[in-house]
């Protein structure tokens, strides 16, 4: 299997830690708002990567963190009022509520970093014991980049033309930096700011830290892959990378993947340009499993550009599929005792030649485009040749395959049963009975039998609203 690594820059043989193990870490989301639509791309490609390993008998250990402190979050907290932890721990349940529409799975473990408080608190301590980082006067902990020859390495950046590119470059609050390279490993709360105690000063950890940290106390201090955006490459995983490097004295991870970025309409994806959307909002026009098919139909590492016309290829493919997998379950079901002929076993062999296409596509760096296209050509197999004179054998064995690689892909070939407006409508109708009967335990439970089906209420003024989620 082969993955272009970025810290050599080239495709490389992916060789485990331990065999038939993978160890992979990807960076989670800021949690201070509904993730967008460029947010999910990591978490559709990177769980399809791991679906992969899986499917070939791997055991993967993934973890992808929260980040749950962040001046964003504290911005938020602060308009509306709450503590940081209300702002941070409502999106957090957001964010999963769009990943399992998006079919993306559960992260062995979801780290948060503001659990994780102790475990920061020891590295940087490290740092500074080895002579890696450095306390200023106001308390700040600083990451002396100068003491990590490799610093650079993975963004293919040279330390001195960091430097004099820097020069000019002094941020306020930060004069006591030796170096402006130099990066914060702990800095000092300001007003109404969430902070811990430490032996430098009150105050909350930087960014990069916490990534460093999860990693090292869920998977160990060497892991297989480390995973995200090709804009975390600089500074967040170089910074990573010299963190772990010099507190483990290990190589922190063997293979860097990075997702290229999602455009929209060939922008860049922005509030100000009024092209921003969140995958809620996408979720209200198109059932998200299209959303999934789209970001699979190119290959990961290539800038993805979201339209509406591509969005309307991708429901058409996906409903092709679909609809083949919706025809072998009915002729599956109707083939009772026919006879194998040959031509089966020869277009059976046709089809475990597109499985190995769709394998070989996935070894070359994971390249899902390509990996489509294979299924696209098993349900071409499938129409031209599967009909109510087949045998039971031959269409269960088309089935299970494309059932399969598309599972590969988290796209679920089941069709949802289209739950009807007049069905809601029934439903809330019922439960506004129950509340004039107050009966509120069956009006509660009503609402919870509409959530578990994707409909979500909410009581106004004006009566209930309904909208699917
Ligand atoms: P953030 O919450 O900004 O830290 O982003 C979480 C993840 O989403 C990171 O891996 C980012 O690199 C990734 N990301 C953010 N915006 C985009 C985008 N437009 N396209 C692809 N990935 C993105
Ligand atoms: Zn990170």
């Amino acid at each position: 299997m082969k993955i272009f690594n970025t810290l050599s820059r080239r495709k490389e043989e992916f060789v485990p830690l331990t065999p038939g193990k993978v160890k992979m870490y990807v960076c989670g989301p800021t949690v201070y708002n509904l993730i967008h639509i460029g947010n999910a791309r990591p978490m559709i490609v990177f769980d399809t990567v791991r679906r992969y390993f899986e499917y070939k008998g791997y055991e993967v250990q993934y973890v992808s963190n929260f980040t749950d402190v962040d001046d964003k979050i504290i911005k938020k907290a602060l308009e509306e009022g709450v503590d940081a932890k209300v702002i941070s721990d409502r999106y957090i349940e957001e964010c999963k509520k769009d990943m399992a529409a998006l079919n993306v799975k559960p992260a062995t473990v979801h780290p948060q970093a503001t659990k994780e408080i102790d475990g920061m608190l020891s590295m940087i301590q490290t740092l500074i014991d080895k002579g890696h980082a450095y306390v200023a006067k106001d308390g700040t902990v600083y990451f002396k980049t100068g003491s990590f020859k490799e610093y650079g390495k993975l963004s293919h950046k040279n330390l001195e033309e960091l430097q004099s590119g820097f020069r000019e470059l002094k941020v306020t609050g930060e004069e006591d930096k030796e170096d402006p390279n130099d990066f914060v490993l702990w800095k000092p709360k300001k007003e109404g700011e969430p902070y811990w105690e430490s032996p430098w000063c009150q105050g909350r950890p930087g960014w990069h830290i916490e990534c460093s940290v999860m990693a090292k106390h869920y998977l160990g201090d060497e892991i297989d892959i480390h995973a995200g955006g090709e804009d975390l490459i600089f500074p967040h995983h170089e910074n990573e990378i010299a963190q772990s490097e010099c507190a483990n004295d290990k190589t922190f991870a063997r293979y860097w993947m990075h997702n290229g970025f999602l455009n929209i309409d060939n922008k860049k994806m922005s509030k100000s340009l009024g092209n921003f959307f969140t995958v809620r909002e996408i979720g209200e026009k198109y059932d998200l499993q299209v959303l999934r098919f789209f970001m699979l139909s190119a290959h990961y590492r290539s800038p993805l550009n979201f339209s509406a016309e591509l969005m309307e290829a991708s429901k058409n493919g996906l409903e092709r599929i679909l609809t083949c997998m919706e025809k072998l379950k009915e002729l599956e079901a109707a083939a009772e005792g026919a006879a194998e002929t040959c031509g089966e076993q020869e277009n059976l062999a046709q089809a475990e030649k597109l499985r190995d296409k769709f394998e070989a596509a996935m070894e070359d760096d994971f390249n899902t485009a390509d990996a489509v296209s294979a299924v696209f050509e098993l349900v071409k197999l499938a129409n031209s040749t599967a009909d109510s004179a087949s045998t039971k054998k031959y269409v269960s064995s088309l089935r299970q395959m494309i059932g399969q690689l598309c599972g590969v892909l988290g796209i679920i070939t089941e069709r949802k049963e289209e739950i009807l407006d007049s069905e809601i409508e029934a439903m809330i109708e019922e439960r506004q009975q129950a509340r004039k009967a107050k009966n509120f335990a069956r009006a509660d439970e009503i609402r919870a039998e509409l959530l578990d089906m994707g409909i979500a209420l909410e009581d106004t003024r004006e009566g209930v609203k309904w909208k699917r989620v």
